[in-house]
């Protein structure tokens, strides 16, 4: 009774507190689950329609300074095979995807010294001038202030940064002593204010992780109000302190992606890669939980084995065009349809008009 109670109050007002987010998350059965899977579908249906945005996701270096705990390529894993590409690798994969439909490109990497912030502009600056109608996102970790503001002026439209956990404890039980959270959240409230589309978000079922660190995530994502989150299953990897730790379930990842949807009404909410790990059909279920996005691989084949976040990730072995039709079929046994779209956020008006900018590619 309590629990539908909850559901009530967050489909009509949005919100929910502490107490209530971790009475929720730990109280819910397979029916509540189902309710809010429902309302949370509706509202992303009455928000996108049955599109799904597509993003093309660009690995363009494993090499990485930080040693996050549960990360395969941290830098104390001396079995991982580095790779960085040029940035004619780079251009090659945006060519390839333009031509198969994609209208995003997402440059993700570790914290590579060895590819410069300038080259990374110099890059951005040619994706947008070859192909100005699509949206660049950047996934590269934590930088200073001045970094991402020169990022954002060779013309990256979004930025992805996953806090991972908003509860101090359990930051420090994913992660070195060298990284904070604190410099965490500074960094994303730098590039929600220099104008970027941001992204947050966190893995579920991380060591250490409880429901209360869970409502703890829910509220930061309230506050921070961000136009992405990235939400999938903890998946170990063999080759980290983590290696035996059990995965996050796939159940779990798809109630919060409902809730999260029943929060952030308008967020864009990747089926992630590690859910469709997680369970061979965990990305139509994920979308039918509330997301609307997905990130296919455009990385070349060469290199895609090498960037081995957790074990055992789908879509290595698949050539980009193969990953399309099989999307496409997957989407379209559900009922829905992949757009050919930058696919920005809706609240990218709202974004400009309060951060007083006006650009005409992003209007
Ligand atoms: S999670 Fe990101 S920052 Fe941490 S080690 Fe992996 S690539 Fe580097």
């Amino acid at each position: 009774m309590y629990i539908d109670t909850l559901i009530q109050q967050l489909c009509s007002t949005r919100r929910l507190d502490q107490t209530q987010w971790a009475a929720l998350l730990r109280d819910a059965g397979a029916q509540d689950a189902e309710r809010l899977a429902q309302a949370a579908r509706a509202e992303a249906i009455a928000q996108f329609g049955k599109k799904i945005y597509i993003r093309g996701l660009i690995e363009f270096t494993n090499y990485c300074r930080n040693d996050c705990y549960y990360c395969g390529i941290r830098r104390s894993n001396v079995k991982a095979q580095r790779y960085r590409l040029a940035p004619e690798d780079i251009l090659a994969c945006c060519a390839e995807g333009y031509a198969l439909g994609f209208r995003t490109f997402v440059l993700q990497g570790g914290e590579d010294a060895g590819f410069s912030d300038d080259l990374l502009c110099r890059t951005v600056e040619t994706i947008k001038k070859r192909w100005s109608d699509c949206a660049v996102t950047l996934s590269v970790g934590e930088r200073d202030r001045c970094v991402y503001q020169s990022f954002f002026e060779a013309g990256a439209d979004r930025y992805l940064l996953r806090h991972e956990t908003a509860d101090e404890a359990h930051y420090r039980r994913l992660h070195p002593a060298a990284l904070s959270l604190t410099r965490r959240k500074e960094c994303l409230w730098a590039l929600k204010e220099i104008g970027f589309q941001v992204g947050a978000g966190f893995m579920v079922g991380s060591p250490g992780q409880t429901a209360e660190t869970l409502a703890e995530d829910l509220l930061f994502l309230q506050q921070l109000q961000p136009h992405m989150v990235g939400i999938g299953p903890f998946l170990p990897h063999k080759d980290t302190p983590f290696a035996q730790e059990s995965s996050g379930s796939t159940e779990q990842t798809l109630l919060l992606l409902s809730c999260v949807r029943l929060m952030l009404p308008q967020v864009l909410l990747p089926a992630t890669t590690a859910l469709g790990t997680a369970a061979v059909d965990g990305r139509e279920r994920g979308i039918l939980a509330g997301a609307n996005v997905v990130m296919p691989n455009l990385s070349p084949l060469s290199v895609r084995k090498k960037y081995m976040l957790y074990d055992n990730k789908i879509c290595t072995s698949d050539e980009s065009a193969q990953c399309r039709s099989c999307l496409q079929r997957r989407l379209a046994s559900i009922g829905y349809e992949w757009a050919v779209d930058r696919g920005d956020s809706p609240l990218l008006g709202t974004l400009h008009a309060s951060a007083g900018i006006v650009t005409e590619q992003n209007g």
